[in-house]
Parts: C-alpha cells; sequence; structure tokens
C-alpha cells in the first residue's frame, strides 16, 4: 500500500484577542493518501478554514500556529523557512481561496495573475510560451482563451472560481486544499465547477482537502470525511460510513439535519436542527465541547475531554460513549 501524500499531527493553531487566548484548531490529526479526496465539515467556528491556512502556513498574527506536525511528501512545512515555504505553495500545495471575487487581484488581468504564480516559481519562458500555457490552463478548466485579457471584475462568479482552480493547478501539485470552493455559487454552476474541479485533480494525480458544511455535496465529491466541532477532529470515516451509520452524537445530528429527497416530497418529517448554539471558543465546557448540546451525554463527559480514537475499521471518533476495548490511538488514516 503506498504511502499517504500528506500527513498531519497534532496540530494547535490560537488567536490572541483582547479578552484572552483562542484556541481555534486544537490537536487536529489525519493523513490523506495520494489522490484521495478528504473533506471537512463541521458549522461556522469549529476551525475548518483554520486547520487549511494552517496547511500552507498561511495564518497571520494575532494568529500563531503553536504546535504539530504537517508532511507533505517527506517535509514537515512547519519547519520549512519561509523562503522554502513559499516554494512549496502552489507548487507542491495550492489552495483555492474562499470567494473568487476577494483572491483575485482586481486591477491585473487573468493573464497576468497566473504569470506572477508562474514566474514566482521561477518559470521564465519566453512570453509567447507563458502565453500558449496560460490559453491551455484556461482551456482545462472550461474558459476560453480570451479570458486571460480580462479582469476580475469582468467575470461571473462561475468564471472566477475557474480562475482560481486554474492558478491553483498552474504548477501541478500533489495536494489541493479547496476551502469552500463554491459555495457562493447557484447549485447548477456549483456542480458544473465541481466537476471540473473532481476531473483536474484525478488528471494531476493530486489529492484534494475539500472544506465546506455542506453534507449533501460533501458525500458526491469525497471518499472520506472529517467533522469538526470546536476546534477538535470529532469523527473521521468514509462518506458511507459517516452518512449511514455515524458514531458521534454531534455527526448523527448533523446527518439527521440533512432533508432526504422523501421528505421534502412527501414533507412527512421536518428537517431537525441541532439544539443549542456553538460553544465560545473563550468559554468552552469543561469535558467534551459538546457536552450542553449532547442529548446522549453521560457522567464522564464533563470532566474527561474525550480522544479521537478509532472504534471500527475505517472510522474514528471522540465519544465516552464507545468502550475502552475496542478503541486504537493513532492517525485517521484511509484503512
Ligand atoms: Fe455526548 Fe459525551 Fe459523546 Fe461528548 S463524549 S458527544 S457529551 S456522549
Amino acid at each position: 500500500m503506498s504511502e499517504p501524500v500528506l500527513t498531519i499531527k497534532d496540530l494547535r493553531v490560537s488567536y490572541q484577542t483582547p479578552k484572552g487566548k483562542v484556541r481555534a484548531v486544537d490537536g487536529v490529526s489525519f493523513s490523506l493518501m495520494p489522490s484521495e479526496r478528504f473533506g471537512l465539515v463541521g458549522e461556522s467556528g469549529s476551525g475548518k478554514t483554520t486547520t487549511a491556512l494552517a496547511l500552507l502556513r498561511l495564518i497571520k498574527p494575532p494568529g500563531v500556529i503553536e504546535s504539530g506536525e504537517v508532511h507533505l511528501a517527506g517535509k514537515n512545512l512547519l519547519s520549512l523557512s519561509e523562503e522554502q515555504m513559499r516554494r512549496v505553495r502552489l507548487a507542491e500545495l495550492s489552495m483555492i481561496p474562499q470567494g473568487a471575487m476577494n483572491s483575485l487581484n482586481p486591477v491585473a488581468t487573468v493573464n497576468n495573475q497566473i504569470i506572477d504564480g508562474l514566474r514566482d516559481h521561477g518559470v521564465n519562458s519566453p512570453k509567447h510560451v507563458l502565453n500558449e500555457r496560460i490559453a491551455d490552463l484556461l482551456k482545462r478548466v472550461g474558459l476560453e482563451p480570451s479570458v486571460a485579457d480580462m479582469y476580475p471584475h469582468e467575470l461571473s462568479g462561475g468564471m472566477k472560481q475557474r480562475v482560481t482552480i486554474a492558478i491553483a493547478i498552474s504548477m501541478g501539485p500533489k495536494v489541493i486544499v479547496a476551502d469552500e470552493p463554491t459555495s457562493a455559487l447557484d447549485v447548477v454552476i456549483q456542480m458544473q465547477v465541481m466537476e471540473t474541479l473532481i476531473g483536474l485533480q484525478e488528471e494531476l494525480g493530486a489529492s484534494l482537502v475539500m472544506i465546506g458544511h455542506d453534507m449533501g455535496l460533501m458525500a458526491q465529491v469525497v471518499s472520506r470525511i472529517g467533522v469538526m466541532y470546536a476546534g477538535k477532529l470529532v469523527e473521521v470515516g468514509t462518506v458511507r460510513d459517516i452518512l449511514l451509520s455515524p458514531l458521534h452524537p454531534y455527526t448523527q445530528l448533523l446527518v439527521e439535519s440533512l432533508p432526504s429527497m422523501e421528505s421534502k416530497l412527501t414533507r412527512t418529517r421536518r428537517p431537525r436542527g441541532i439544539p443549542g448554539i456553538t460553544p465560545s471558543l473563550l468559554d468552552l465546557p469543561a469535558g467534551c465541547a459538546f457536552r450542553p448540546r449532547c442529548p446522549k451525554a453521560i457522567e464522564q463527559c464533563s470532566t474527561i475531554t474525550p480522544p479521537l480514537e478509532k472504534v471500527r475499521a475505517d472510522q474514528w471518533t471522540a465519544c465516552h460513549l464507545y468502550g475502552e476495548t475496542e478503541k486504537q490511538d493513532g492517525i485517521p488514516a484511509k484503512a
């Protein structure tokens, strides 16, 4: 069996705020196999985007990566110099950011924005060769070559997102991190853009970490899902296990809140929300952070924080409901 291309071990990220330190990512560990598509889901503020930014070392002050390891193809990214890390971004690990409009430079043409990235990584081909490369990149993301001469404000939302995908794949990275890549698009365009992204990821043989909160979309795109709550991974499993036999009470409620086509047509079951509100990271409850909202809480939940442990063949969870004898330590990985 091949080795993981990306392994994250015990990653911790915090932000200093006027009210105190907030730990936005708290001991996150998982690994990703070559060509695998892995989804990170959770409510706003659960730590998904902070995890993604930390992988690329793009956390800005007052945020800080406190500890952990991020191994990409044999290198611990957290121990590289700034210059070494700059060379890794785009070439080996790239990001499709949330909100294409904000990530593109409004005063530069698409052509110049792609060339900037290429030149920054030592691609010094003559202009006509670069132009051909850009036309090919645009074609691969489903855009006409004429888009190269356009500015972001001249493009639709779907076109802008396709440009960010073209930039992200321009150096053929091993891993692509996509942060809610289609959340601002309508559902039809959303699926078209996702199909383009998946086609390119497969063509490159790259792995994909997809961040999102839409479990339905995730289920169509990724093969494994990690569920985050209050900065921690609380469950990791295959899409099938997460949707059909979730272990963690939070995942169970997330899945129950998904409307099925049958319930939409027959109106037999009203979608069920998750009781309570997300806890403030400044004032987390003792023990399990989900305890105030958990319908299955038991006594030890209020004092002991459950670690993420393997409960089934390819399913990990952080919950006291699962017996000690069945569990195994380690990093959630594809079985
Ligand atoms: Fe609920 Fe306890 Fe499990 Fe937390 S550890 S999810 S409170 S049962």
